[in-house]
């Protein structure tokens, strides 16, 4: 395909987003006012919302202290539930299903204080082997919590060799009456693979396996059906596609088959049923809800911006914007037609991001930033990933992006 900028704006005018609710970061290089986004799969852009929200929020504070519990216009203490109906929109999910609160990997580990209950003949934890660091971390020391071996105990799914994205077939294959706990990305944060998360939930299921899924990179970039495909919880951050700020109050599932059952947790005040918890007494009385995996009162200010981008959501809706985004990482691919992209061509099998191949990513993205003003995202020792977020990314973003990493790589 030939990199026409004249077609790009004429896709653009057919074709638009919503860039004007967002704040677009100024180049720091090239011919454009403005930089060509490609990094919201890493931290979204501010919507232009967040900031008079946020200090909306902050003003209450300054104006009632205390009181603002109660008498803010947003009171602060039923603060966390603002967001429970948009976000369990968001996944498809039940509002008693779902809840804001801490961060990605902190949910992790409370739902597997909940759901990784090993036993001698079960205790394996199945993980893709490019699993984001964190999440290797965190399930090798549940594993050795309960005194497991990590490397005997967590299953690392590799692609076969030649390949790039694992298949759904081999990944059931690998799902044995030893696999207590599986626990994968939904959308694959290196390769942008988007895995067949109801096929495999089932079969994990049928081993007999509890199926968790970190949707840190498919919230708000696919829709999710968590409630009818039966996943038993998951969890997700709130900054990269959901552009609710660095270090953003995350997100977390259980489904309703789980919600009021006898299962382990760990509890503190927020944990106990909020029409109760000021009778201060000193067992909790936990609701049939995901909040009673709640544990400490939540940080306002850091909600404020999560409430204020799920409105988005909310009002574009994410079945229109995965349309778009479908159409728009279309473009984008065959504007890289030359390169090496490890992401399934398969639009149904990947989200918003591309994974390109490329010698010395690190420097690649820094040409991009200061000479051509494209942020691009670099995972050493050789993938490059761009992200074109329907909400924001325009079809001139992607030609901008193809020109000029075909001039970096000439
Ligand atoms: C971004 C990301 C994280 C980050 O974890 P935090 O707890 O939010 O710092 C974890 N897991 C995956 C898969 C991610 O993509």
């Amino acid at each position: 395909m030939t990199l026409s900028e004249t077609e790009a704006l004429e896709l653009d005018a057919n074709d638009p987003g919503h860039r004007e609710l967002f704040d677009v970061p100024p180049a720091q290089g090239g011919d454009y006012p403005e930089v060509a986004y490609f990094a919201g799969n890493s931290l979204g852009l501010r919507p232009k919302a967040t900031r008079s929200e946020l200090l909306a929020d902050l003003d209450s504070w300054a104006a009632l202290g205390v009181e603002g519990h109660l008498d803010a216009a947003r009171p602060w203490l039923p603060y966390h539930e603002l967001l429970t109906g948009p976000a369990a929109r968001l996944v498809g999910a039940l509002p008693s299903e779902t809840v804001v609160m801490n961060t990605l990997t902190v949910n992790l580990h409370l739902l597997m204080v909940s759901f990784y209950r090993p036993t001698r003949s079960r205790h394996r934890i199945v993980i893709e082997d490019s699993a984001f660091p964190s999440d290797s971390y965190a399930v090798r020391s549940q594993v050795a919590f309960h005194g497991y071996d990590a490397e005997d105990a967590v299953i690392r799914l590799r692609p076969r060799p030649g390949e790039n994205s694992l298949r759904t077939a081999d990944v059931v294959e690998q799902l044995g009456g030893d696999v207590a706990l599986v626990l994968l990305g939904g959308v694959n944060y290196l390769t942008g693979e988007l895995m067949d998360i109801p096929t495999i939930t089932k079969a994990g299921h049928a081993a007999g396996a509890i199926v968790g899924w970190d949707l840190a990179h498919a919230a708000g970039n696919v829709p999710l059906a968590l409630h009818d495909w039966g996943v038993d919880f998951a969890a997700w951050c709130s900054y990269k596609y959901l552009n609710s700020g660095p270090g953003a109050i995350a997100g977390a599932f259980v489904h309703e088959r789980h919600l009021g059952a006898d299962l382990p947790r760990f509890e503190g005040w927020w944990s106990t049923d909020a029409k109760t918890r000021f009778e201060m007494t000193p067992e909790s009385r936990p609701p049939a809800t995901a909040d009673a995996w709640q544990v400490s009162n939540p940080p306002i200010f850091s909600m404020s911006p999560v409430r204020t981008s799920l409105e988005i959501f909310d009002k574009v809706g994410i079945e229109v914007l995965r349309e778009r985004s479908v159409r728009l990482t279309a473009y984008l691919s065959e504007l890289l037609a030359g390169f090496e992209v490890i992401t399934p061509a398969d639009p149904a099998r990947r989200g918003a991001q591309l994974s390109l191949r490329v010698p010395e990513p690190g420097a690649v993205s820094r040409r991009l930033r200061f000479e051509y003003g494209v942020i691009a995202d670099s995972r050493e020792p050789d993938v490059l990933r761009l992200a074109p977020v329907p909400l924001y990314s325009t079809y001139h973003d992607c030609w901008r992006a193809a020109a000029a990493l075909a001039a970096v790589m000439a």
